[in-house]
């Protein structure tokens, strides 16, 4: 029996981080070989956003790859391929953008957001408008069944179901599945700055190639109670991020609960929380940040592997193509 398939991914606009690992990563290499698994290295998309800084995009791709294979993705298994290389995925996508309107993307929840962060509110291009839509050809283009990302990407996965729903009605005929998005934990991570989203493109990242002595420092500057100024003053466990890293990242759910009590009561500093802190997230990325090392030597062999990727990747994507083709009555042969 065949396998079912999972299209996943990112966007090439800097290292992956923390929230990467916990919303995406995990899943990816916990499921590879359960699932036909694609990911996608979304360099087309970046572009939406950096049409006028090529390099940065470009450069991401190989930090894209090192930061896979140092968190356990293994390339003979899952199928990494690279966006602009599968021009199927841009025939797609044209094909969908027939199905959707102006104002549902306008009421994106996610692409809202986007663009007030980006400054795009008086002018956004139409290339970073669409890419919504481009992001649902990325996964209906292998006809995937699953999709592991983060919390922030819900509306995307939503709105692939319509999508693939409504050409499969449209036309009469079963073309796509409707995929199911897996989310790896049930937020997205916040930035070090208690920002609702740690981000490559907002500054506010713990990455996995962080050296020991910068995780250190960034442990150390995360936000906390801002209106906690003695040690011996009760804190709040809400909205403080280094609480939030704790719970994800100490398995040891007693000792956090007894922490937080102290902490509420004003009877353990901050430096002592942060201080254990920066060992359980140092024991969990030590292994993570050794194999990235071991990665940087690869780097053209990682490269082959996600173009041979590519090809297998624009095959599948050929056959959805020919489909879609057929119900759309494109075909003359
Ligand atoms: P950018 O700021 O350039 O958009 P990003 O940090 O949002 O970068 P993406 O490449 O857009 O990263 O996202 C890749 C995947 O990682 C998506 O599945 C996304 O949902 C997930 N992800 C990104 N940030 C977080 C986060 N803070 N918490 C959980 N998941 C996240
Ligand atoms: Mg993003």
């Amino acid at each position: 029996m065949e396998k079912k398939r999972i299209l996943t991914g990112d966007r090439p606009t800097g290292r992956l981080h923390i929230g990467h690992l916990l919303g995406s990563l995990q899943n990816r290499v916990k499921l590879q070989d359960e699932y036909d698994e694609y990911i996608i290295i979304a360099n087309v998309q970046a572009l939406a956003d950096n049409f006028d800084n090529p390099g940065k995009v470009r450069e991401n791709i190989e930090e894209l790859l090192c930061d896979y294979y140092a968190t356990g993705i293994d390339f003979d298994r899952a199928v990494v391929f690279i966006q602009s290389e599968v021009p199927e995925i841009d025939e797609i996508f044209v094909y969908l953008a027939n199905f959707v309107s102006i104002q549902q993307i306008q009421h994106n929840p996610t692409i809202k957001t986007e663009i007030a962060q980006k400054g795009m509110d008086k002018s956004t291009p139409l290339g970073f408008f669409m890419y919504p839509i481009h992001q649902v050809a990325d996964i209906l283009s292998v006809n995937a069944d699953l999709v592991p990302v983060g919390k922030d990407q819900a509306p995307m996965v939503e709105d692939t179901r319509r999508l693939a729903r409504k050409f499969n009605s449209t036309y009469g005929m079963d073309v796509f599945n409707e995929p199911k998005a897996l989310f790896g934990v049930e937020i997205n991570v916040p930035g070090i700055d208690g920002k609702e989203k740690m981000s490559k493109s907002l500054n506010n990242c713990i990455y996995l190639s962080d050296s020991e002595k910068e995780l250190r420092e960034k442990v150390f500057k995360v936000y906390t109670d801002p209106n906690r100024i003695h040690a011996t003053d009760p804190g709040k466990i809400e909205g403080n991020v280094a609480f939030l890293y704790m719970d994800l990242f100490n398995d040891k759910k007693a000792e956090v609960e007894e922490m937080k009590r102290r902490y509420r009561e004003g009877n353990i500093k901050d430096v002592e929380v942060k201080e254990r802190l920066f060992e359980v997230m140092n024991e969990k990325l030590t292994p993570i940040r050794e194999r990235r090392k071991e990665a940087e030597g690869m780097k053209d062999e990682l490269l082959r592997k996600a173009l041979e990727g590519s090809l297998k990747t624009s095959d599948i994507a050929k056959e959805t193509v020919e489909q879609m083709k057929k119900a759309m009555l494109l075909e003359f042969k």
